[in-house]
């Protein structure tokens, strides 16, 4: 998918003219309903894939095909009770924090097996895959183990929840390693738009 965070609205347009792609990938809630709003005639695909805030959440039910970046039952708790009152279900990824990393949103590994078990217990939601973000590193091979660990967790968690099947991974700098360990979805900004203008 395309990654189109802090893109403006033209540059949207522009990708789904020339190409004919059609699923795209935000992270900030601000800006991205205005975006969906403004390009409602294309019948775009939305993915939301930022940290998510509690608070957020009910602006988000209905815009969205997945939201990937699921991370604690607190989260999806207020997920299922805004979905429930919309009628509706809302497919989501759990995303999974591989390296431990502070700044980093995600569910710690020892946690995941858990959650998930408990999420599925929500009726409004649909866990359809795992999502992580390794740490930055200019050389893709780092990511690799990283890959792999969540290509693993996938396919342990996948016998007790067969819906789990996804798994998003992979970014502009290490999309070829993330396919060869099993991708199902990449999620590409900066080599499909060039680089991002500057948060605001
Ligand atoms: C920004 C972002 C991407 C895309 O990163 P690029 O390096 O520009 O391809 C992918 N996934 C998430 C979660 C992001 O926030």
């Amino acid at each position: 998918m395309a990654i189109s965070k802090l893109q403006p609205i033209e540059a949207i347009h522009q990708l789904y003219t020339e190409t004919g792609h059609t699923v795209f990938g935000e992270n900030y809630v601000q800006e991205v309903l205005p975006k969906i709003g403004a390009l409602k005639g294309l019948s775009l695909e939305w993915h939301f894939v930022g940290r998510l805030q509690r608070n957020k959440v009910k602006h988000l039910i209905g815009h969205f095909a997945l939201i990937h970046s699921v991370d604690s039952l607190e989260l999806a708790e207020s997920l299922n009770h805004h979905a429930s009152a919309a009628g509706l279900t809302q497919s989501i990824l759990l995303q999974c924090n591989l390296a431990g990393e502070k700044t980093k949103g995600g569910s710690e590994i020892s946690a995941l097996q858990d959650l998930a078990l408990r999420i599925v217990g929500l009726p409004n939601l649909r866990i359809e895959g795992l999502m992580a973000m390794p740490p930055l590193s200019v050389d893709p091979e780092t990511a690799r183990p990283f890959f792999q660990q969540l290509r693993v967790l996938r396919d342990q968690l996948q016998g007790e929840i067969p819906s789990l099947k996804e798994l998003s991974m992979g970014t502009s700098t290490d999309y070829r390693v993330a396919i060869e360990e099993g991708a199902t979805m990449i999620r590409l900004g900066t080599i499909l738009f060039g680089p991002r203008p500057a948060k605001a």
